[in-house]
């Protein structure tokens, strides 16, 4: 069982998981672009304040099949409520945090010379956030690489 993966962060951020049923690309960016706003107007400081955002509707209650809690910074998707920002993981019971894709998963058990090959197979392909990261969740990108990475790695 892993609890964190340099994936998710990767390529401008992961939203692979953040999310069921995606519709089209344009789509999940309507709804992040939607969602920032939503963000923005709000504008939480406390941690009460991000609370009341992720409360602001239940965790099913998805926008084009899109985490409603899914907002763009800088030009990376992320979580507002993700540990990194508040050193304490303010998605839990909102969300299943100890899910993690099959490529998540699989990249956690190789080696690291493994592992940066496929860090840098996936830098060459230079997808957009979104494309990558349904390519992650969907197991395109580990299949893909698992075809023409050497076998003796
Ligand atoms: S789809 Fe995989 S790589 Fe992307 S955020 Fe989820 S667990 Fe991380």
């Amino acid at each position: 069982m892993i609890s964190f993966s340099p994936l998710c962060q990767l390529n401008g951020g992961c939203m692979g998981c953040c999310g069921y049923g995606f519709i089209s690309v344009e789509k999940i960016k309507e709804a992040v672009a939607e969602n920032t706003t939503e963000f923005q107007q709000a504008n939480p400081q406390a941690e009460d304040d991000f609370l009341q955002f992720r409360n602001r509707r239940p965790a099913m209650d998805l926008r084009h099949g899109v985490c409603r809690n899914l907002i763009e910074e800088n030009g990376c998707v992320l979580c507002p409520l993700h540990p990194a920002r508040h050193g304490k993981d303010l998605r839990m019971g909102h969300c299943d945090t100890d899910y993690f894709c099959k490529t998540a998963k699989t990249f956690a058990n190789w080696s690291p010379e493994k592992q940066q090959q496929f860090v840098d197979f996936i830098k060459r392909k230079e997808l957009d956030n979104i494309t990558y990261s349904l390519q992650m969740d969907k197991g395109m990108l580990l299949r893909e690489f698992e075809r023409n990475v050497p076998p003796n790695i």
